[in-house]
Order: C-alpha cells, then structure tokens, then sequence
C-alpha cells in the first residue's frame, strides 16, 4: 500500500508515519515529490490493516497497490523516474544512447571504440568483461584483469562506463570501476546478484531475461528497489519465440507496456533482440518511435575479429548514422537526444597518443 502524505505533513510526522511502518514489521520507502510525500509500504501485507496508519498526524489517504510489484509500478510514482549519471539525464525527455563492444577484448579495440561512439554521440560506454557465454569454449571475457581499462576509457571519453556483473562477489569490486552495474539476461532472476545491486545507490541496467514476462522482469527490479536502490534501468533485449531468422525477436510491445506499467527509464537493445547488425538501426528507430528512453548498442571497429557478438556489432560509421537517424524519430515524437553537460569541451585524444598499458 501507500500512504499519501498531507501537503503540509511535516517531517516530524512523516518521520513517525514510517516509525510506525517498522514496528509494525513493514518497510517503509520514502517518495518525496514537488507536491506530496508518499510513502509506500511493502513487506507482508497480511500484518496491516490501512486503517491502523490512516488515522496517524499528517496522512491523508491510503491507496493499495494491486500489482504483484509496488515499488516499480506507476501508482507509486506517476512521474517518471529520472536520474543523473555523470552529467547525462537518465531517464527524461532525452533519449540516452549507450554504446560500445560486446567485450572489452584488449586495450586498443576498447578505447577505439570509446573514441569513435562518443565521437558519433554516445553518451555512455559499454564494455563486458565477464561474459555469461552459452558455451564454456567460448572467449569469457577479460575479467579482473580488464577492471582498469574501464577507468582509462572513462578518463579518455568523460563517458560514464556500463559493464556487466555475474555474481553478487563482482558487486563491490566492480563498483569501484563502473559507473552502472549491467544485470544480463540470463541473470535476470539471480536473486542473489539483484539483492547485492540493491545495496547502495549504484545504478543499475536491468536485462530482461529471454523467456522472461514483463510482470517477472518488474518483480525483478522489485527486488532491486526493495533494498533500497531506487537507480534502475530496464532494458527490453528481444525475448525467444518460434522465429529463427533472428536471433531473439524484438518484443516492441514491452516498450509502451512497461511505460505505462512502471515509472523506470526503459531502453531497447536491437543488437541482442536482432542478432544481425543489419536490423541494428531499424529496430533501434522502432524503439524510440514506440517510446523508449534510450538504446544499448553493440559497436566494433573490426565486427570480423570480434571476440563476442561480432555478427550483430554496428561498424563506428554505421552506428554514427544510426546516432543521426535515431535524433530524427526522436524529433518526430517531441524528444531529442540527451545533452552530455560535463566534458562536452574535453578534448579528444586519439589512440596512438595514449600510452600503452595492458595490451593483448
Ligand atoms: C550483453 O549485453 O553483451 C549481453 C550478454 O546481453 P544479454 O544479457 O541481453 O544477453
Ligand atoms: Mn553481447
């Protein structure tokens, strides 16, 4: 349930509200808006009639939450979830795009395509270091070892840097390095891994899982909210059905369901939900037309040598135009692309004049 504050509760009685919701074995989330407090209480619900907290100083009205998910559902907050990450708004009306290769494969491959995204107008880097991989013969990633490179492209670029994690022993260490925490497909409902990235306030880039409903994909960020993590992406990345021709199928619907649904940033990943960089910038144009808040992207200056997902990697001048044809369907539906407000004026260094480190 929620419990809708009095416009002028103070917050001695918003303070004794949520008192009250914890000695009754309740937790109590706090919503501060521009016009009201909300507090909304989740936990086993069969130890709390409304009527015990309605009659409390400073409360106006209880509403239930009727969805499985409370936290992540639109009665809790009708206004959209929006929140800064490195000087780019998440989550507004700017459509944040998100780029980079599957795999950080060696120093050079990563910070190339660093360069070449953020020059074509990416606004924040992504880059895998442990791959979940469908065969264990498969390339798994750069691990730990790859942790620093994350920071040399951050400094490079001034893009804030996405990077996947597999276990919840990853959490704190790859904190120290990455600006979001990916939570992949596979991953979605590792219960641990969404328990250790709801702790603190590191964002983080929610993967709808394969075969995952878009009520289980919330009940997931629901568990992310519930410990107290309020910065959650939700990234629908193609979900399997009977066709082959591509890799997954892009479920455009979960767009403009989940907007409604829930208040969290939503964005698309049409590398994933394609397979094949050819359908990369159709969907990627679907996706913004049908709402969604920004695009994860898989770009690699050489797709032929990728290490990972070269099929499906946009080359730098192709993503480059996906970039411009993208900010004329955001036009189209009254938004634009997010505007980058730190580093703007930081100069570009190229590759050849960055000083070699861990090489492969
Ligand atoms: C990835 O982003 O490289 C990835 C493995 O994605 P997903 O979890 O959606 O398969
Ligand atoms: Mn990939």
């Amino acid at each position: 349930m929620m419990i809708v504050m009095h416009n002028d509760a103070t917050d001695e009685q918003i303070n004794l509200v949520v008192a009250r919701v914890e000695t009754l074995g309740m937790h109590a989330h706090l919503s501060r808006g521009t016009e009201r407090t909300v507090i909304g209480v989740v936990g086993d619900g069969r130890k709390i009639e409304p009527a015990q907290l309605s009659f409390l100083a400073g409360v106006d009205h209880i509403v239930p939450i009727s969805r499985p998910y409370k936290l992540a559902s639109r009665e809790f907050s009708p206004s959209d979830t929006v929140f800064p990450l490195d000087g780019v708004s998440i989550g507004g009306n700017g459509i944040v795009i998100i780029a980079g290769p599957c795999s950080v494969e060696n120093r050079n491959q990563f910070l190339e395509t660093a360069q070449a995204v953020r020059e074509a107008g990416a606004h924040a880097l992504r880059g895998g270091l442990f791959k979940p991989r469908t065969s264990p013969y498969s390339f798994q990633g750069l691990g730990e070892q790859g942790l620093e490179l994350l920071c040399e492209a951050r400094e490079l670029t001034g893009m804030p840097i996405i990077t996947e994690v597999m276990s919840p022993d990853h959490v704190a260490l790859v904190k120290q390095y990455a600006d979001v925490l990916q939570i992949g497909a596979r991953n979605m409902q590792n219960y641990a891994l969404l328990h250790a990235a709801g702790e603190g306030h590191h964002p983080v880039l929610l993967k709808r899982g394969m075969s995952a409903t878009i009520e289980e994909l919330l009940m997931s960020a629901e568990y992310i909210l519930s410990h107290g993590n309020r910065r959650v992406i939700l990234a629908e990345r193609g979900i399997r059905t009977f066709e082959t021709a591509t890799r997954n199928t892009t479920d455009i619907n979960a767009v403009p369901v989940l907007k409604s649904l829930t208040h969290l940033p939503v964005i698309v990943d049409p590398s994933h939900s394609t397979g094949h960089w050819e359908y990369v910038g159709a969907v990627a144009r679907a996706a913004i037309a049908a709402g969604a808040d920004g695009l994860i992207v898989e770009v690699h200056p050489r797709p032929e040598e990728a290490l990972s997902d070269g099929a499906q990697s946009l080359k730098p001048e192709r993503f480059a135009e996906m970039v411009k044809q993208v900010e004329a369907i955001a036009q189209a539906v009254g938004r634009k692309l997010a505007v980058r407000e730190s580093h703007v004026d930081q100069p570009l260094v190229s590759v050849s004049q960055v000083p070699a480190g861990l090489d492969r």
